[in-house]
């Protein structure tokens, strides 16, 4: 019977992690936890990926609704 229990971090604390808005206090395990497990890095790096395509998502539709209010506008003159 293993008696290794691994500790992981749950996916809402690697993406604060990932977002930057995790504290120093709470960075300070992770980091120490990530070098050793893969698991938890895989997981970061899919939460990486998920921040940027959201990221590029709303900036689109920032642009988008940019684009709108611009034609709008013209259209109020
Ligand atoms: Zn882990």
């Amino acid at each position: 019977m293993s008696t290794c229990i691994v500790l992981h971090f749950p996916d809402d604390v690697l993406e604060k992690y990932a977002m930057g808005s995790l504290s120093n206090l709470d960075c300070g395990p992770l980091e120490e936890h990530l070098p050793l497990c893969e698991d938890c890095r895989t997981r970061l790096m899919k939460v990486e990926e998920y921040i940027l395509v959201v990221r590029a998502a709303l900036t689109e539709l920032e642009i988008h609704s940019n684009a709108r209010i611009g034609a709008q506008s013209v259209f109020a003159l």
